[in-house]
């Protein structure tokens, strides 16, 4: 299916509506989740029209791959995440209940987030 650009996250990706936006670089931002589902929720998606995890690693340029794992990794750090641990998960498609046709990469932390439930 084709990338559809009218998205809630495109449309931050462009500045046409605001995020809680907690860090940018060349490829990818962050920002905090409007629901959040744990003490810290923060959603870090790429700078690119990739809709989920499956066009984004078979066609994204290896630079921008690593670049964007690398943010999501300096984001759950800079939230102070990492001695304490935290969870990331990134849904594709219908059976997962992606709501967002743009890839994002929730890290949930800040508390005990017990096994995971699937
Ligand atoms: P999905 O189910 O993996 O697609 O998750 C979509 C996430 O986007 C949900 O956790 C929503 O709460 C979140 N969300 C939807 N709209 C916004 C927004 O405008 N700003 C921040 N988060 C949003």
């Amino acid at each position: 299916m084709a990338y559809d650009d009218t998205n809630i996250f495109a449309r931050i990706l462009r500045g046409e509506i605001p995020a809680n936006t907690i860090y940018e670089d060349d490829y990818a931002l962050a920002f905090h989740d409007i629901n959040p589902q744990a003490p810290v929720h923060v959603l870090v998606i790429p700078k690119g029209p990739y809709q989920s995890m499956e066009d984004f690693t078979q066609s994204a340029p290896a630079d921008l791959i690593a670049g964007f794992f690398r943010a999501v990794g300096h984001v759950a750090r800079s939230l102070d995440l990492a001695k304490d641990g935290y969870r990331i998960l990134a849904n594709h498609g219908p059976n997962s209940h992606q709501e967002v046709p743009h890839l994002h990469i929730h890290i949930f932390g800040g508390r005990p987030l017990g096994p995971m439930l699937v």
